[in-house]
């Protein structure tokens, strides 16, 4: 008796406490930016593929979620900037725990990770993700491989230009996350310091009303007329 009284009394307590439902998939709410979603195969600035078939990513997934099977790049037909690429890439998404581990692993920046999360199938095939479905799409200046590489005659060449133009890869990111970390930690920090200013001047105002911090001047002081 006592017990089925205090199970209703849980329920009771819930009832009103404020609701945390997602009114999913009708509000998809946007994930933080380093969430671990899909994969992508990112592409350099000329559309030729970053990954370059090391099989690295393969060896460091813990879920043996990902199938690589390296190539080799002819002057005649060029994936990569480098000596070989990946002839067949795929991700199982039946397997993958979505650790991050492999992205990590991978020298070129090839492989990174989106935010799409809607990943779901009725059978395990369509979790098969080919190298078709994971590759970024082609964007402006981007053109489809097989080409020579245009933007250097080694792939050192392509590395060095990606500290100022990365493709598909790093700059999106990080430009995304720059302005995720300032959305959130520049309003709190700034609400933070103010709060400390306003305790300091009530004790000080309180103790020594002379000798209170003068906020003239703080944007938070401004008084509205
Ligand atoms: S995220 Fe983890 S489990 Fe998924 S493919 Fe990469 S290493 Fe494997
Ligand atoms: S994605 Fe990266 S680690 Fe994996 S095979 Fe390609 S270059 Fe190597």
């Amino acid at each position: 008796m006592f017990g089925t009284a205090k199970s209703f009394g849980v329920t009771f307590a819930h009832m009103f406490k404020k609701q945390v439902t997602e009114k999913y998939p009708e509000v998809r709410k946007p994930t933080a930016p380093r969430y671990h979603g899909r994969h992508i195969l990112n592409r350099h600035p000329d559309g030729l593929e970053k990954c370059v078939g090391c099989e690295l990513c393969a060896w460091a997934c813990p879920a043996d979620a990902i199938f690589v099977e390296g190539g080799n790049n002819t002057e005649h037909a060029r994936y990569s900037p480098g000596e070989r690429y990946a002839k067949d890439y795929q991700i199982n998404y039946a397997r993958c725990i979505f650790c991050g581990l492999c992205i990590e692993a991978c020298p070129t920046r090839s492989l990174t990770m989106s935010n799409e999360y809607e990943l779901a199938a009725d059978n395990r095939k369509d979790l098969i993700f080919t190298k078709e479905m994971l590759l970024a799409p082609l964007m402006e200046g981007m053109e489809q491989p097989p080409h020579p590489m245009r933007l250097g005659d080694s792939e050192k060449d392509y590395y060095v230009k990606a500290l100022d133009d990365p493709g598909t890869s790093v700059g999106a990111e990080r430009s995304q996350r720059e302005q995720w970390v300032a959305d959130h930690t520049a309003a709190d920090s700034e609400a933070a310091r103010l709060a400390e200013l306003r305790d300091e001047a009530a004790v000080t105002e309180d103790e020594h009303p002379s000798k209170a911090p003068n906020l003239a001047g703080d944007p938070s002081k401004e008084v509205k007329k």
